[in-house]
């Protein structure tokens, strides 16, 4: 399972000198695995996915949404493959089935005179599909998606992908309670091999945000710890935190928690079961920016 990110923050894109290194896109990770291409969300970061499906000559994708607020579908009306008729892009929310449904949202962005290119025209957009978080479902022959309800306003989706014995979850926006864990998130990543968490503020920073629907990294690694989860990816991070302050996250949550650290844009994992000793199993060399997480063996 070969993971990449393309958008990391959280709220609106924040292209500065100041965002750089940990990166300004809004949320779109790329997830290749078992003969799939999946997308979680549409954030700014699509465009860039969309440019490197072209180039590689990808015609297929699914496309997961945790939830429809314009940070994680602002992209989608960039992601250029899908005007092509001969591509095929399934998409799927679970947080709207009560709601109008995924293609009548996603249609409504692309209307006068807010853009100028109806949804219609997204020929390669060829299925919308609509299921109730919660639900289990499998894409191509054996990548098993698992998913279930997160606490946000107007409804969002957490979303754990598994195959060939290894596992990623991916759990944003979502707002916790203080003191109380979640048991919703918590069955999602049980022995999960690595975890994405709304961590858009910090504990201290999150009193005064109650209600905003986000969380922090220090939820993510308590989350993490007690579901037995092996690494935390901090993700969705707030455009007021720029690379100094991200810089100051990483090392206190490393300090906290070994198996925390956060995302940047443009980096790549690769997640693959261990498979004899403790051989560490190289990576692609085409990709140089690959860091190995070896998961524990199936
Ligand atoms: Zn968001
Ligand atoms: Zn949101």
């Amino acid at each position: 399972m070969k993971i990449t990110f393309w958008g990391v923050r959280g709220s609106i894109p924040c292209p500065a000198r100041s965002h750089v290194h940990f990166g300004g896109n809004t949320s779109c990770v790329h997830v290749a695995v078992g003969g799939e291409d999946l997308i979680l969300d549409a954030g700014t970061g699509l465009r860039g996915l969309g440019r490197s499906f072209q180039i590689r000559g990808v015609t297929r994708a699914t496309l997961l949404l945790s939830h429809t607020h314009w940070d994680h579908i602002c992209g989608f009306p960039f992601f250029t493959p899908a005007y092509d008729p001969k591509w095929s892009m399934r998409i799927l929310a679970g947080h709207l089935p009560r709601q109008g449904g995924i293609r009548s949202v996603l249609a409504s962005q692309m209307t006068d005179p807010m853009f100028p290119v109806p949804l219609d025209a997204m020929r390669g957009a060829s299925a919308f599909e609509d299921f109730s978080a919660g639900e289990t479902f499998t894409l191509g022959s054996d990548v098993v998606v698992k998913t279930a309800p997160l606490q946000h306003p107007n409804g969002a989706t957490g979303y754990r992908i598994e195959h060939g014995g290894v596992s990623f979850c991916y759990v944003t926006d979502t707002e916790h309670k203080p003191g109380q864990l979640d048991q919703n998130i918590l069955r999602l990543i049980e022995g999960a091999d690595l975890v994405l968490y709304d961590s858009t503020y910090s504990d201290d920073e999150f009193l005064a945000k109650v209600g905003w629907g986000h969380s922090t990294w220090q939820e993510g690694i308590r989350l993490c710890r007690a579901a037995g989860a092996k690494r935390l990816g901090i993700f969705h991070h707030d455009p007021d935190h720029d690379d100094q302050y991200m810089r100051g996250v990483a090392s206190a949550a490393k300090e906290l928690w070994k198996g925390a650290f956060v995302v940047r844009e443009g980096r790549s994992l690769l997640l693959e079961p261990r498979t004899r000793g403790d051989r560490v199993t190289r990576a692609p060399s085409s990709y140089a920016d690959i860091r190995i997480v070896i998961a524990r063996p199936r």
